[in-house]
């Protein structure tokens, strides 16, 4: 690995000033359960930085908090372990609390953070399918100040982002769900743990009376980016739901993914599994709402 600055600010001001300053050169450091592993395999164009700008210290990143009036919000510096042990998220945001769950071992959880996962933009990401399920936005921080943008938009491809060098992700906000809603996340992985998702994806359902007023479906590892199944939702909402509807809407899932082959998975391997595991997750997400 090669030498480096460490830097570590105690103010998020202070942060995006040692951004600004030492720009490309720079790499802001979270838990470092992907940059550390990176860096010493020199694995990203930007693997080897001068200066690293520990996140550790900055209390404005950390924290989670819930208020009806406004959503759930994540701080970028929350980890996973604190996600998934999260009171509000396991009750009203099932599938985060799940996503959360399943990154790495319980050290893993113990490092991770939410900001790492969706910054990374491994198209693997555990955390983005469910945040996607539940129309997450990004609260970017830079030079000039805040702004917002549907997380959907702030992946940009494998690795890619719309963060400048200079800009920080500071925390992750999910709206309210609607009354009579129930959501699921799982993953296939070779192995059960410590591998990376083949295949991931989150449903979440609002059943308003007998009918499906609301679907998201969001696929994890099948496409450049995490990304939601918009035509697989329409096909859902306003139709009764039961498993021959959720079996029609995972089909349309698979006609929305672009999967590549890799050594986790051929194309058609995947495009089965999203398959199945959407339908799989449509179900439970409806077991979630009927016993809510
Ligand atoms: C053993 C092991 C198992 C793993 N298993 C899984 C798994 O099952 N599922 C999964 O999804 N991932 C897994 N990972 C990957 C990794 O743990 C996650 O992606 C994790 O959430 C990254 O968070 P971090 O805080 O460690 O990020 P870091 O490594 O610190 O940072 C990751 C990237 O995000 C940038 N960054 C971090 N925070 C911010 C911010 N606030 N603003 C701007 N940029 C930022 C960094 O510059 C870097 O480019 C695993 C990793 C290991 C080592």
């Amino acid at each position: 690995m090669r030498a480096f600055e460490y830097h570590a600010p105690t103010t998020l001001n202070e942060a995006i000033s040692l951004l600004q300053e030492h720009g490309e050169a720079a790499r802001p450091l979270a838990g470092g359960t992907d940059l550390v592993v990176q860096m010493k395999e020199n694995a990203t164009k930007f693997a080897a930085p001068s200066h690293i700008v520990s996140l550790l210290r900055v209390p404005e990143l950390g924290g989670i908090s819930f208020r009806e009036s406004e959503g759930l919000r994540i701080g970028a510096g929350a980890t996973m372990a604190e996600v998934a042990e999260s009171s509000v998220i396991r009750a009203r945001y099932q599938a985060i609390a799940e996503g959360a769950s399943l990154v790495g071992s319980i050290q893993t959880m113990n490092m991770a953070t939410v900001g790492g996962n969706v910054c990374n933009a491994a198209p693997s990401a555990d955390i983005a399918p469910p945040l996607l399920a539940y129309e997450a936005e990004a609260v970017i921080v830079g030079p000039s100040g805040r702004r917002t943008l549907a997380l959907e938009e702030f992946f940009l491809g494998p690795g890619k982002t719309a963060l400048a060098t200079d800009e920080l992700l500071a925390e992750v906000r999910v709206p309210v769900p609607p009354p009579s809603t129930g959501s699921a996340y799982d993953r296939h992985t070779p192995r059960k743990q410590m591998d990376i998702a083949v295949v991931g994806v989150a449903a979440a359902l609002t059943i308003a009376g007998e009918r499906i007023e609301r679907a998201r479906v969001a696929l994890g590892a099948v496409a450049p980016t995490p990304a939601r199944a918009r035509q697989a939702e329409a096909a859902l909402e306003g139709q009764a739901p039961s498993d021959e509807a959720f079996a029609r809407a995972a089909e349309t899932a698979v006609t929305e993914c672009s999967p590549i082959a890799d050594v986790r998975g051929s194309v058609e391997f995947r495009r089965h599994i999203v398959r199945v595991m959407a339908a799989r997750m449509l179900r439970e997400a409806l077991i979630r709402v009927r016993s809510r």
